[in-house]
């Protein structure tokens, strides 16, 4: 079974590649690089042994697609390729529209006219908004997103499910990830954002790792045990495994379907940083600071959907998730780039 994969080359997207080839997939991965380099596929590739076919190219390119579909006969698509920086999303909407909104457009477009209608789409948690309880299941009902790429993630639900409902031959899962976080346990596969981090654990890791003089630690005054925030932290190999399985669940099975990836579980900022420490054997220097716009107390998911419909489980726990961060970055300080 041939499975397109787009942003292949990025953080999800090369775990699940990964996962993919080793459970006997054949993979293509279309990516720009925008955000990511070849050499995660090489490391891949040196994990498994196996490679995917690399297509550098734009998932707004429908020409592009079109050849992709005519050349290889793809059974199903997972998409990952889009822009993901919420501060930057404010900055540049439009950017963020074209490629998360107008590229899923483009994609469905060519599949459709190749005759692939099975789709797993990178959604988030972010849809749900600011919930009033938790833990958040899939039947809650959608926020207002206070940025663009919250917006444009809702968007593309939308557009997918209204596309479910006009041509039933689509089969579609929609995963809304928690906050993924982690690398692969050999320690040569991770997260390597580009320029100073804007999420938690990245950052974390890059002040153990001697880069950045100090975490923020946005806001001590929420409403949580600590005071700190708390969310969901999935381990990406966890995320990964979610992904194959979701894949299979929507094999001859049509409609539109939504799964939260999460562990059930929420940590604090403080509780996340603590573990970190113990992981890398020293202390970590933080500075409590104001909340960030933005932000929400509290976020983590009812994960028991998926286990139930997709005999899915995240297995990983914090000091896993924080052990492989570690290992990934002080292995690689500089990412993939040595
Ligand atoms: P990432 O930036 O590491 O990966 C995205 C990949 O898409 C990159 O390799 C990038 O080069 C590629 N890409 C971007 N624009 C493209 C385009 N126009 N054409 C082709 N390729 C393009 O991000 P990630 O963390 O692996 O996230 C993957 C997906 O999951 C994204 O859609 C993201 O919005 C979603 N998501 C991520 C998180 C998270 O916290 N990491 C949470 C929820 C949802
Ligand atoms: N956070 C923090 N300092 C940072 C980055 C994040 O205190 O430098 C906090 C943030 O306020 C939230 C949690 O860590 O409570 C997770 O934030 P992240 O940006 O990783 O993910 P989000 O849940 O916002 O998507």
């Amino acid at each position: 079974m041939k499975i397109l994969v787009t942003g292949g080359a990025g953080y999800i997207g090369s775990h699940t590649t990964l996962a993919l080839l080793e459970a006997g997939y054949e993979v293509v991965v279309l990516d720009n690089l925008c955000n990511s380099s070849d050499a995660a596929l090489h490391a891949v590739e040196g994990i498994c042994g196996k490679s995917a076919l690399m297509i550098r190219g734009d998932v707004c390119d429908r020409a592009l697609l079109d050849r992709i579909f005519q050349q290889h006969s793809i059974d199903a698509v997972l998409h990952f390729a889009g822009l993901k920086a919420v501060g930057e999303s404010v900055r540049k909407p439009l950017e963020y529209y074209e490629t998360n909104v107008s590229g899923s457009i483009t994609l469905c477009q060519a599949m459709a006219a190749a005759g692939v209608f099975r789709l797993v789409f990178s959604s988030s948690a972010t849809v749900y908004g600011e919930p009033e309880q938790m833990p958040i299941r899939e039947d809650f009902p959608t926020g207002i997103p206070t940025n663009p790429y919250g917006q444009s993630k809702l968007i593309v639900e939308n557009v997918l499910r209204d596309l479910s409902q006009a041509e039933p031959r689509w089969s579609i899962a929609l995963l809304r990830y928690f906050n993924p976080i982690g690398a692969h346990d050999s320690g040569h596969m991770g997260e390597d954002p580009s320029g100073i981090p804007n999420n938690l654990l990245p950052y974390i890791s890059q002040v153990a790792v001697g880069s950045l003089q100090e975490l923020s630690v946005f806001g001590d005054d929420y409403p949580t045990a600590d005071g700190t925030g708390v969310r969901d932290y999935i381990h990406v190999v966890d995320l990964a495994d979610g992904h194959l399985k979701a894949l299979q669940a929507i094999d001859g099975r049509t409609g539109i379907h939504t799964w939260n990836l999460g562990t059930g579980d929420g940590y604090s900022v403080m509780q996340v940083l603590r573990a970190f420490e113990q992981a890398c054997g020293k202390p970590v220097p933080f500075r409590v600071m104001p909340r960030r716009s933005g932000d929400i107390a509290e976020s983590w998911a009812d994960a028991s959907k998926a286990e139930k419909e997709l005999g899915w489980k995240a297995t990983r726990n914090l000091q896993d998730m924080v052990t492989d961060t570690w290992r990934w970055q002080s292995n690689h300080p500089n990412g993939y780039l040595e």
